[in-house]
């Protein structure tokens, strides 16, 4: 069911609820009233009786005054039975209220009327009509006994009128509740059809396009901005995956393109085998620049998909840095670059190993790469506070001024005349990436024609213990 429908059926429930709850209150409030106003003349009636009877029975004879003192009262309103002690029918007016020629006909009068000639009075209710039973002249023992009638019904208007006005008033107001409930619902919830219509819109051709939102600070205008960057962040990520698939597939051209003409060009004719050793060497020194190449895409968009596992083993930074150090030591000595790292102690961190080593080979190989010969490669790694500062700084030419905020990005290689020796230009992003994946960061501190120092800070394994 419609969730409108089904606030409004709630609102009616809860509004039916409240108002008969109300016009009950009212009803019995307004019929105990007038109850009491029905008992007050009844006392009344019955008093100024009593009173006339008393009079009355100075001057003649006790029966004789009573039939006439209740022949003045029956003309009056209600129902007036007049019994003498025996318990025989004196006088009675004509019949109005009670339908009845002898009250003693009716159970609960009758014992009202045999408790009054004990001397004991009373009300009692039969129907809606209230009777008063009072002994008349008793002096332990009544003489007689007289009846008065009232109606409660109709007595006074209110109860009717009120009556009318809950049958009338009281459906009216819950078809105008029901209407204008169902009216508001609707206002309220038209922002999420909307919004549904607007998310339902949006495919992968679109994702730039956004939900509108018209009032941001209630409830369905969080939803909607919430939405809204839930979509910002899946276009930025198809983005992100859109460029690594175009970068990759241009970065992937050459290598195969170099490995097809190398051995298209090798069996075009007869070879020596010297020919045909150096033909396959290049294609495997190709290959395997392609399958770095391929290792690092795959990772770059495994991160990217939020898949590339940190795995948190503990593990010593020490280790990882002096191994790293020492495979590319022959590198370095290769291009008589000076190699050289310190360290601080075992330096525990938690994390992937493997990953830590491919971030600090990245940073060590760029400085052996872009560094002249005779010049040095430093790593210095040590603790401050709870974390580790690793710094990687070369004596090399520096990063040209325009290209420093832009080397972290994907296939971004500051000099491309340096050609292909310096890789696709992922290097740096994996590494920043690895640092962030472990809860520490990466940056570029400076960069001069004197030589580039980076420097990543990574979070230590027992920060309280510094
Ligand atoms: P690559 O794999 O091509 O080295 P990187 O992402 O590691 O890619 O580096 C991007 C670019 O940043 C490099 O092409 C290079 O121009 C520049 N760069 C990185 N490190 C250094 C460095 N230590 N000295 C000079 N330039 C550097």
């Amino acid at each position: 069911m419609a969730i409108r429908l089904r606030l409004t059926l709630w609102y009616l429930l809860i509004l039916t609820i409240v108002l008969a709850l109300v016009a009950a209150g009212v009803y019995a409030f307004v019929s105990s009233e007038e109850r009491r106003a029905v008992d007050q003349i009844l006392r009344e009636r019955s008093g100024a009786f009593t009173r006339a009877f008393t009079g009355e029975a100075k001057e003649q004879e006790r029966e004789q005054a009573m039939i006439e003192v209740a022949r003045d009262y029956s003309r009056g309103d209600g129902d007036l039975f007049a019994y003498a002690a025996g318990g025989q029918l004196v006088a009675r007016s004509p019949m109005r209220y009670l339908r009845a020629a002898d009250a003693r006909s009716i159970p609960d009068l009758r014992r009202a009327i045999d408790a009054a000639r004990a001397g004991h009075g009373s009300m009692v209710t039969v129907g809606d009509v209230r009777c008063i039973v009072t002994p008349v002249d008793g002096s332990g023992k009544a003489d007689y006994v007289v009846v008065f009638t009232e109606t409660l019904a109709g007595k006074s208007s209110a109860l009717g009128l009120i009556r009318n006005a809950f049958t009338i008033v009281i459906p009216a107001a819950l078809v105008i509740a029901a209407l204008g409930g169902y009216f508001l619902a609707m206002r309220g919830l038209a922002p999420v059809a909307q919004m549904t219509e607007a998310a339902s819109r949006i495919e992968a051709e679109n994702l730039s396009d956004r939900i509108v939102v018209r009032n941001p600070s209630d409830e369905l205008g969080r939803l909607g901005t919430v939405l809204n960057a839930l979509l910002q962040r899946l276009e930025k990520s198809f983005q992100q995956q859109k460029q690594l698939l175009a970068d990759t597939s241009h970065e992937l051209r050459t290598p195969v393109t170099i490995i097809r003409s190398e051995a298209e060009v090798t069996l075009s004719r007869e070879r020596t085998e010297e020919e045909y050793r150096a033909a396959l060497e290049g294609i495997r020194s190709e290959a395997t620049h392609l399958t770095g190449l391929i290792e690092s895409v795959l990772l770059l968009a495994r991160a990217d998909a939020q898949q590339a596992r940190v795995d948190r083993k503990p593990f010593s930074l020490t280790d990882v840095i002096r191994d790293s150090v020492q495979s590319l030591r022959t590198i370095a000595q290769a291009r008589q670059v000076d190699l050289a790292c310190t360290t601080d102690g075992p330096m525990p961190m938690a994390g992937d190993p493997e990953l830590m080593r491919r971030m600090l080979l990245n940073l060590l190989d760029n400085g052996i790469k872009f560094t002249p010969k005779g010049g040095r490669v430093r790593l210095d790694a040590h603790r401050a506070g709870p974390q580790y500062v690793v710094t990687v700084s070369d004596s090399g030419a520096g990063i040209p001024h325009q290209a420093q905020e832009k080397i972290f990005d994907r296939f971004f290689r500051a000099d491309s005349a340096r050609g292909r020796e310096g890789g696709a230009g992922l290097g740096l992003a994996i590494a920043r990436w690895i640092a962030t994946a472990h809860g520490g960061e990466l940056r570029l501190l400076r960069s001069t024609p004197g030589g580039s120092v980076f420097q990543a800070t990574l979070p230590a394994l027992n920060p309280s213990s510094s």
